[in-house]
């Protein structure tokens, strides 16, 4: 961490209530800020509670190509909900084209430097563009989620991405904290979390866990657990 990541990370200590780190957190950030948001709980409750919040949001979400169409059902609920706008980004087309012409449709499954291909193709490139521009960005990222994840701040610098900002304001509550705040204001959620899925990404990489399972087992299952993210949150 840098001297100015450290100096705005001491501006938000003491504080581990959601809605707290988001009131402060925005007031650090000087321009333009968005949350990306695949419809997960995390992410529905942050749109939730951003409806407090007197400043503006963009809310831009990643069609990978691959989603589920429960995924798409859910964001189209959610829209029409709040009556927001959402910037939908999709990857590069001359980049899939080439991916699928050369290495086929599951190409990801065969290597681990094969699926991070596919990701950063499908994902990370056009983060990058829904980026461009902004002081800062929201995710909705829990410590609990993943080993990946264990050192997760509430606010961060986000070296990968330029310097700029990025808040988590949901870093230190827990599956069940995050579904009771769903639960109680009565939201919609993904209807792929009633047959089992916790952690919904791309239709072909996901599927249903067991109970106690890592919240993440479900996501990219053929993989070692250090490996699970997309390139999405690299830190
Ligand atoms: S999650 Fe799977 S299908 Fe989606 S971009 Fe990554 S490797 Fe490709």
């Amino acid at each position: 961490m840098n001297l100015a990541a450290e100096q705005i990370s001491t501006r938000l200590s003491g504080i581990t209530d959601p809605q707290g780190i988001l009131r402060k957190g925005l007031a650090l950030i000087e321009g333009p800020v968005a949350l990306a948001s695949s419809f997960s709980i995390e992410d529905i409750v942050l749109i939730d509670m951003l409806q407090q919040c007197e400043r503006q949001v963009r809310i831009f979400a990643i069609d990978t190509g691959r989603l589920n169409e429960e995924t798409l059902e859910i964001a189209e609920t959610i829209r029409l909900r709040y009556g927001i706008e959402i910037d939908w980004y999709f990857p590069q087309q001359t980049a899939v084209e080439q991916l699928e012409r050369e290495k086929g449709l599951f190409s990801f499954r065969e290597s681990l430097e094969n699926r991070h291909q596919c990701c950063h193709i499908r994902k990370v490139e056009p983060l990058q563009r829904a980026l461009k521009g902004l002081a800062g960005w929201i995710t909705g990222q829990r410590r609990e989620q993943a080993t990946t994840r264990g050192g997760l701040q509430p606010i961060e610098v986000d070296q990968v991405n330029g310097g700029i900002i990025k808040l988590n304001p949901l870093v230190y509550w827990s599956a069940e904290q995050t579904e009771d705040y769903l639960k109680q204001q009565r939201l919609p959620c993904n209807r792929l979390h009633q047959s089992g899925y916790l952690s919904i990404g791309c239709a072909p990489c996901s599927r249903a866990v067991q109970p106690g399972e890592d919240a993440r087992a479900g996501r990219w299952w053929w993989e070692n657990p250090e490996h699970k993210e997309c390139g999405l949150h690299k830190r």
